[in-house]
């Protein structure tokens, strides 16, 4: 089919296409298209990674748009948002279509107001579940909602708001369109069935995919064809393979279960790769090295322009923005040869290589005590990363085998292997309390009934028989709120207490708002480590683990600090609470070091953590504060004040007396303590300061100086003539690129300095 003859779309979108290299839709695309999805149709379309899913969900949305409707496009994770933005807006560049792209990735209480200006908005889904809590209005216009990676409804933490979003949607606006992008998976047509969908079911590859295990000297393929790969005496299986991709001017993308494992594969494959480069591509990766050195002054900025530097790359969650997207660029412009990865690059992410290899298909599982096996699902979709549309002529996906049995093993269990059934995760407690409160909250169910009736529209529902087991959860977790508080019953009748409302509207999962309200309900003054303990150990904050030594480091902590831990501290005996107590401390701990500006490097270090992690404990934290500090007024308790300013230490990165400047924007935690130590104490004395004073604290940067005099209320902020005062060296590392962070806090900013101040000064 070609893109013209598509019905329902503007001819400009045709157009457009054929310009940018659609000339012709894909198979599955084709089929999307008879199934009617520009006209409106709900459809589910289960196919292959890199078969081109994203154009059906953009074909569905901007026909949508094109009807004078509204689109929404529901992302899995954040740092999948800003991508997904940036990706359609084409659209939004295509002036006869007039459509404009928003995001919306932010605090989980705005009620979204300014979306309603866009008529195609990317969310999390957590964000889209936030927005019908707060009765966001700009809902009901919606006409159109895509959600990606569907067959996540299977995760056990995040699958359930997916599900249960995607049933408040259809409740909203009963005349939704729904279209859900799966992987291939088993049950396509159960989750068809549960949203009433056509169903577009595909194998279809654009590039061939040759599926094999590598053991002794070759790779084995499932069709039975053989490559030989020897393996030197000191060599390893995967340098082998990377040497042969590079030999046969393909790349590798290797896949490891951690992130230390990333960067260590990466040093090594880096010795691969460096011997196999030209003049021409040593001296652009030389410039690639530089720029990946110069995105923060971190231990894993080095690391990752040293191997950078030699063709090589490691990519995991740890990273910042930035350094995944110079890498990424780099992979597809083929100037990078190997990539070592943790699993989370499969999902989204597109960098399609020659070979994929899947080195670690077990991985580290607490619950499970041991290592697992990775689902069939998620190798599946690390496969589908191999072959590059219109480089290669296939792809090759290679298991490693050690020995004969392993071998069969992965033949058995992924090659050969049928894709995973999905299967709803709704029935699991912190899930259903959590949707449960939010469901009454929001007046979707009035009583015990209503809510039957309401699960009734979700996946679970669809896929049980077993209409007693819901109940019986259903009146566990009713059981659980009302003694919280966060629900009363009346008879049949359910409704929110104020208490209830306040935790379904602040985002919160039930039982981190019982812990909050326990601990506060006693401290009068609590200390930033006390607040920052608290919300560390609530379930909506992950945990960082105790690593050997670590017990006794946070014990002595723990009995040092006593004094200041809100709630009851666990007894030693009690193992595994107190454990969880001391891995609690630890994130606690590393807040505090945040809020009293330790430098990041130097956390990253003593944490084991990177510079992303970082962030996003910093962001959670920042977020379940804001949320103590309102369960603490809704309560009328005293330590609101104590819980505002652990929230605004920790948001900003600073001690308390640089807080007023950090409320400048502009001003990150290093600027506010250069301006500080010469002097400059305020946003007041910002207005009145000598301005050699100010410029030689923001070391000489003039542009920056007079922005941050005008955002202080200057009235006179122009630095002409001045010139900066004594002991200034010029500004190199304050103001980093937070602009091209795509999980920075919502706002359409322009201006990369307003970010960092509102994030202090990650890199
Ligand atoms: P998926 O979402 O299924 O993993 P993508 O939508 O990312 O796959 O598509 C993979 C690549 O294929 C993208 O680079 C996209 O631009 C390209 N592509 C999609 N459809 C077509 C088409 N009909 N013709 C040519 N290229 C296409």
């Amino acid at each position: 089919m070609n893109p013209a003859d598509i019905p329902g779309l503007p001819s400009a979108v045709a157009v457009h296409l054929a310009e940018s290299g659609v000339e012709k839709l894909y198979p599955p695309q084709a089929a999307a298209v008879e199934a009617g999805v520009t006209e409106g149709e709900s459809l589910v379309a289960s196919v292959p990674t890199a078969s081109g899913k994203t154009l059906i969900a953009e074909l569905a949305m901007v026909s949508s748009v094109a009807r004078g409707g509204t689109a929404l496009y529901v992302v899995p994770l954040r740092a999948l948002a800003g991508e997904k933005k940036a990706e359609f807006e084409r659209w939004a560049d295509l002036n006869a279509l007039d459509v404009s792209v928003g995001i919306s990735t932010g605090n989980y209480e705005q009620s979204g107001e300014r979306l309603a200006s866009h008529d195609i908005v990317v969310a999390t889904s957590e964000k889209v579940d936030s927005l019908v809590r707060n009765g966001a209005p700009w809902l009901e216009r919606l006409t159109c909602v895509v959600a990606d990676e569907v067959h996540l409804v299977d995760d056990p933490n995040r699958g359930p708001t997916l599900e249960v979003t995607l049933a408040k949607l259809r409740r909203i606006t009963p005349d939704l369109q729904v279209v859900a992008l799966s992987a291939t998976v088993d049950n396509a047509d159960e989750v068809a069935d549960w949203l009433d969908a056509e169903l577009v079911q595909s194998d279809w590859r654009p590039v061939d995919l040759r599926t094999g295990v590598h053991f002794g000297d070759a790779i084995t393929f499932a069709d039975g064809d053989r490559r030989e790969v020897p393996v030197g005496r000191n060599e390893r299986p995967t340098a082998a393979l990377v040497a042969d991709t590079v030999d046969d001017g393909g790349s590798s993308l290797v896949f490891v279960n951690s992130r230390r494992n990333a960067e260590a594969a990466a040093g090594r494959l880096a010795d691969v790769t460096a011997d196999r480069l030209s003049d021409d591509e040593r001296a652009d990766l030389a410039d690639l090295a530089d720029e990946v050195a110069g995105v923060s002054d971190t231990e894993t900025s080095d690391d990752l322009a040293a191997v950078v530097r030699e063709g090589a790359a490691f990519h995991h969650a740890g990273l910042s923005a930035a350094h995944r997207s110079l890498v990424e660029d780099a992979f597809r412009d083929r100037l990078l040869k190997a990539i070592c990865a943790t699993p989370t690059l499969a999902a989204g992410v597109n960098t399609p290589s020659r070979r994929v290899i899947v080195r670690d298909w077990r991985r580290y599982d607490g619950e499970f005590g041991g290592m697992k096996p990775l689902d069939t699902l998620e190798v599946h979709q690390m496969f589908g990363r191999a072959g590059r549309p219109g480089l290669d002529p296939h792809g090759e996906a290679v298991l490693l085998a050690k020995d004969h049995d392993t071998m069969d093993d992965l033949f058995e269990r992924y090659v050969w292997a049928d894709p995973d059934p999905v299967q709803s995760k709704l029935a699991r407690e912190p899930a259903m309390r959590t949707h449960l409160l939010a469901t009454v909250a929001s007046g979707f169910a009035r009583t015990r009934s209503g809510l039957l009736d309401f699960l009734d529209r979700t996946l679970y529902a669809a896929q049980g028989d077993n209409a007693g087991r819901l109940e019986s959860v259903v009146d566990d977790v009713i059981g659980y709120l009302v003694a919280n508080d966060f629900i009363q019953r009346d008879g049949d009748g359910i409704t929110a207490t104020p208490l209830g409302h306040t935790v379904s509207r602040l985002y919160l999962d039930p039982m981190s708002a019982a812990e909050i309200v326990d601990g506060l309900r006693g401290a009068d003054d609590p200390t930033p480590l006390g607040c920052y303990h608290l919300v560390s150990r609530t379930p909506d904050m992950y945990e960082l683990y105790l690593k050997s030594g670590d017990r006794e480091t946070y014990t002595e902590l723990c009995y040092e600090r006593e004094a200041e831990f809100l709630g009851r501290v666990p007894s030693e005996f009690e193992d595994v609470r107190f454990e969880e107590w001391l891995s609690a401390l630890k994130t606690a701990k590393l807040l505090e070091d945040w809020a009293s500006e330790v430098d990041e490097d130097r956390i990253t270090e003593r944490y084991g953590v990177g510079p992303g992690d970082v962030r996003g404990k910093v962001d959670t934290a920042e977020w379940l504060l804001g949320a103590a500090e309102q369960l603490a007024t809704e309560l009328e308790l005293d330590c609101t004040a104590a819980v505002n300013e652990a929230k605004r230490r920790v948001a900003d990165g600073v001690r308390e007396e640089l807080l007023d400047l950090t409320g400048v924007r502009g001003i990150g935690r290093k600027r506010a303590r250069r301006l500080y130590e010469a002097g400059v104490e305020s946003r007041a004395a910002l207005r009145e300061a000598e301005k050699s004073v100010v410029l030689g604290a923001l070391r000489g940067r003039e542009a920056t100086a007079e922005r941050i005099l005008e955002n202080a209320g200057r009235r006179d902020p122009s630095m002409d003539g001045v010139t900066p005062a004594e002991g200034s060296a010029p500004d190199n590392g304050d103001a980093r690129t937070g602009g091209t962070d795509a999980s920075a806090p919502a706002g359409d900013e322009t201006d990369p300095t307003d970010q960092q101040a509102s994030l202090g000064d990650f890199g």
